[in-house]
């Protein structure tokens, strides 16, 4: 089986097939650290593990690196295996926890001490940091260094056994204080953390270390391919040091891509941890996060999400993607699937002061070009609304909107005419008289009128009211991060406005859909039945907010 998408890594994965470096199946992992919610940047490494396992008949673990317990939690867990299947992806029963692996890996630290490559230190952590050299110098030996394997084994144990204090002593493999790599400096495998596991309990209080697990979990779970982002380039020599110095006779190659950063947004679970904590943000979920969650929120379908990463693509250049780009995505997955109806998001309330007796009942298509959307009914009153910033007083060239005096069709109604404002005491428009023209009939014009502008409208008879949230970016800067948060968010970034919807879009319980001019939108979980909440998704286009 082969992949008609070309990118390095499924070049080599191609060439591996092809030179029978790997015999059988390719196999990859996506492995998080439950310690947050994914984000977008986590859906690239998603659809790249699972999308290279799928193209090349292979198969993928969704492995949790969980070695910390004092960030990470059963939240966490659940959330991530639900955005990864949102996503579209399935491990099938390849679902593991670094933490199943325990046994073993303390096994693999004892056979490293019996080697004479790994010893106990009881420097503490800033002693470990303070002799650890810099990138021009480097750094020197710890005087634990030389402890006798029976020393070491017997510490080792009676830190596994509870008898020390968190960061009294820690495991470290034995390698060289004097590399050009400050990885293989004697880096720490072992600490002692006392605190409860959220899958093992009490039954550890020794914790092994990222660089010490990932590569001994890819290695027992025959991953052929360990794919990991570029800040792990550095690790790599670790990572090989370690395969080669424990029996297992299976090793990865660890092969590193570019990270995905997205223009005005923070991808750091640090600081989206601080942006909840402070309060900046609603939660995980709020839909101006970059968060899977947040954007299955805010609307945008998985589908929108896996085309972007694809576009994207993968390389090793540092890349920092605009967001037009996942606007794109999100609007060419919607345009030809979702229903069209019409809201006024800000309405100003609209009297047509010829209009007489029932109201009258006309039609329209719930999209313009896929007929088999269906149609919809909309009544034309005396009672209209439309949207505040389509009225303009006086005419100007280049705006289409409805000016005293001037003309405008309302879409799939009927040709109107202002003849009056109303203004309040600050000169504000709080109503407009007009006049329609009866022959002026959707699909039936015998006018003659030729308006240059036609609006979105709904009346006051076939609309409900409705809270509308529009989003822009929650960041001001294009690289935000570096500074206090409070400097960087766009105080605009959610707006509400309360309008009005027309009212089928609630009875009939549309999922998503186009309000027309007004952009993309979804119900939000904060809907009531007095009261529907609407998220923009995106609007028609780039730079309309
Ligand atoms: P953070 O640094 O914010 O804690 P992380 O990279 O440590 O994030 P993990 O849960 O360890 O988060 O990530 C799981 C996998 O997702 C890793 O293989 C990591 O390389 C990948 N990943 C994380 N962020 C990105 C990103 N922005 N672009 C591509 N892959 C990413
Ligand atoms: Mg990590």
């Amino acid at each position: 089986m082969s992949s008609s998408v070309s990118d390095f890594i499924r070049n080599r994965i191609r060439d591996d097939i092809e030179n029978e470096v790997v015999d059988g199946t390719i196999i990859t992992r996506f492995p998080p650290e439950p310690n947050g919610y994914l984000h977008i940047g986590h859906a690239k490494s998603i659809c790249l593990n699972f999308g290279v396992a799928e193209e090349f008949g292979g198969k993928t673990y969704l492995r949790f690196d969980d070695t910390n317990p004092l960030k990470e939690s059963e939240e966490f867990v659940e959330s991530i295996q639900q955005d990864v299947r949102w996503l579209g992806f399935d491990w099938e029963d390849r679902l593991t926890f670094a933490s199943d692996y325990f046994d073993q890996l303390y096994s693999f630290a004892e056979q490293l001490i019996e080697k004479g490559r790994a010893f106990v230190c009881d420097l503490s952590a800033e002693e470990i940091r303070a002799t650890r050299g810099t990138l021009t110098e480097p750094g020197s030996n710890s005087p634990f260094r030389d402890r006798t394997v029976k020393e070491n084994l017997d510490l080792f144990r009676r830190m596994r056994a509870g008898e020390f204090d968190e960061g009294s002593r820690v495991l470290r493999a034995r390698i060289d204080m004097r590399s050009p790599n400050i990885h293989l400096r004697d880096p720490v495998l072992y600490r002692i953390v006392h605190a409860e596991h959220h899958r093992t309990g009490d039954k550890w209080c020794i914790y092994p270390m990222y660089d010490f697990t990932h590569c001994i979990c890819d290695a027992l779970e025959g991953i052929t391919h360990s794919l990991c982002t570029l800040e792990f380039e550095d690790n790599r020599p670790l990572y090989d040091w370690v395969l080669d110095n424990v029996s297992i006779n299976f090793h990865p190659p660890q092969i590193e891509f570019s990270r995905l950063g997205l223009e005005f947004n923070v991808m750091s679970k640090r600081i989206l941890t601080s942006l909840i904590n402070a309060g900046h943000v609603e939660g995980w979920d709020d839909p101006r996060l970059p968060t899977i969650s947040g954007l299955r929120r805010r609307g945008v379908p998985a589908e929108a999400i896996r085309d972007f990463c694809s576009r994207v693509g993968v390389t090793k250049q540092a890349n920092l993607i605009e967001t037009n780009l996942l606007d794109f995505c999100v609007r060419s997955t919607l345009e030809d699937t979702s229903p069209r109806a019409m809201a006024v998001v800000d309405p100003l309330p609209v009297t047509v002061i010829n209009f007489e007796g029932e109201d009258v009942t006309l039609e329209a298509p719930n999209h313009p070009k896929n007929s088999e959307l269906g149609k919809r009914e909309l009544t034309f009153g005396r009672n209209l609304f439309i949207e505040r910033s389509d009225f303009r007083e006086s005419a100007s060239k280049k705006q289409r909107k409805l000016t005293l005096n001037g003309l405008a069709r309302l879409r799939y109604g009927f040709i109107v005419e202002c003849v009056e404002v109303v203004k309040d005491g600050q000169g504000s428009p709080i109503e407009l008289k007009v006049r329609y023209v009866p022959e002026s009939r959707s699909g039936q014009d015998t006018s003659g009128l030729k308006p240059r502008s036609t609006l979105h409208w709904v009346s006051a008879t076939n609309s409900i009211s409705a809270k509308f949230r529009l989003f822009e970016n929650l960041f001001n800067v294009r690289e935000p991060g570096s500074g206090d948060p409070r400097d960087e968010l766009n105080p605009t970034s959610r707006i509400e406005k309360d309008g009005l919807v027309e009212r089928v879009v609630v009875d009939d319980d549309w999922e998503r859909c186009q309000f027309e001019r007004n952009g993309y939108f979804i119900k939000d979980l904060d809907s009531t039945p007095m009261k529907p909440v609407f998220n923009r998704i995106v609007p028609l286009s780039s730079g309309v907010h």
